[in-house]
């Protein structure tokens, strides 16, 4: 295997770049740009589809076979949706939004012109609540954002309309020399860690599709047209996972754990209808890490589900697997994840694309690649 690695540093450097960016589903363009040129670095071919996926491929040796990676580039978010006489703003959501996360977030309201502007979740002082309110989680239709404006005028005139994107306002931090926090790690850490492991990929057998997704957050969108285009033999996502290794929560409902390792994933979805992963998938990630000694975690999640889960029902069928980063307070603006799980997932995605060789990846599909 190549000696070639990931710093610490240089996984903060790029996740610091595009989790900054505002790209809610749909909106992606911003962070389009930034991934289609780090892509572009070690690919023989970049194009972007008709969906806004960037898809970036790299030549294997033998010339046949695709292995395609599925990292989402949309997060979390709103709409502007109504503006009132006062100037303050109502927002609808933009994917699974968690209204415990809302109450006096700072946002950033992005227009179709492109400027950016701040914004506040407001809600009545304490002084005012009345004490069953204070214990309440207000819902989204009951809250506003404050933007500073006196008018609807002076909304308007600053460029803001309804249908314009919001999404939490949230640098990303260090908290020590391996922990992050901030918004959008779910997904960009998926995408960095495919764009790091394209980059040390060397030795594949098979054609290589990255394929930074759009449209995740809101039905798996993106990855679904990707794959019918590609029709790839295997398919990884790469993507956060639950990790409630916190106060509160029992052991048996942790699911994965911050620092020990990427989770190769059983299982996603209530009650197992989001993905059961291919067993040979399964079986192939686990030899992988062993061989490599990459720390891993094998993953039963409650809920949720990735890319994986439209790219294996496409056409007749796509074995699938996941890699996951195990990740804390999941589509809130202070998700967090240790950096060195994210170093392995770079490690182990790179070693399934090199060590996947042909002849097993056509027996995976069921047929002989030609
Ligand atoms: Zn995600």
């Amino acid at each position: 295997m190549s000696v070639k690695e990931v710093s610490k540093k240089d996984i903060y450097d790029l996740l610091k770049k595009i989790t900054e960016l505002v790209g809610p589903s749909g909106y992606e363009d911003d962070v389009r740009g930034v991934v289609k040129d780090f892509l572009s670095m070690s690919a023989d071919n970049v194009y972007i589809d008709s969906m806004g996926n960037v898809i970036a491929v790299k030549k294997g040796s033998r010339g046949s076979g695709r292995i395609m990676l599925a990292g989402h580039m949309d997060e979390i978010g709103f709409f502007v949706s109504h503006i009132d006489d006062k100037g303050f703003i109502r927002i609808l959501p933009i994917g699974g939004v968690f209204e415990r996360a809302l109450i006096f977030q700072r946002l950033l309201i992005k227009t179709r012109e492109g400027k950016i502007f701040r914004g506040v979740i407001g809600l009545k002082p304490p002084h005012l609540a009345k004490p069953e309110e204070a214990r309440q989680v207000p819902e989204l239709r009951e809250l506003f954002v404050d933007i500073g404006a006196r008018s609807r005028d002076e909304v308007l005139k600053m460029g803001i309309k309804i249908g314009d994107v919001v999404v939490y306002d949230r640098d990303l931090v260090l908290l020590n020399e391996d922990r992050v926090t901030g918004k959008a790690i779910d997904d960009r850490v998926g995408v960095v860690t495919m764009i790091k492991a394209f980059e040390l990929i060397e030795k594949n057998q098979a054609d290589v599709y990255a394929v930074a997704t759009v449209q995740e957050e809101v039905g798996l969108k993106g990855a679904r047209t990707a794959a019918f285009s590609i029709s790839p033999n295997a398919a990884l996502a790469l993507d956060v996972t639950i990790a409630s290794d916190i106060p509160g929560v029992g052991e048996h409902e942790w699911y994965t754990q911050l620092g020990k390792g990427p989770a190769i994933k059983i299982a996603d979805g209530r009650g197992a209808t989001g993905l059961i992963a291919n067993k040979e998938i399964v079986d192939k990630l686990i030899q992988v890490a062993q061989q490599l000694s990459i720390p891993y975690q094998i993953e039963v999640a409650a809920g949720g589900t990735t890319d994986a889960s439209a790219i294996q029902l496409n056409r007749e069928g796509v074995p699938a697997g996941v890699v996951s980063i195990p990740a804390r307070y999941i589509h809130s603006p202070v998700e967090m994840i240790d950096l060195n799980d994210v170093a392995n997932a770079i490690k182990l995605t790179k070693g399934f694309c090199e060590l996947s060789d042909i002849e097993w990846l056509s027996r995976l599909k069921g047929y002989t690649i030609k």
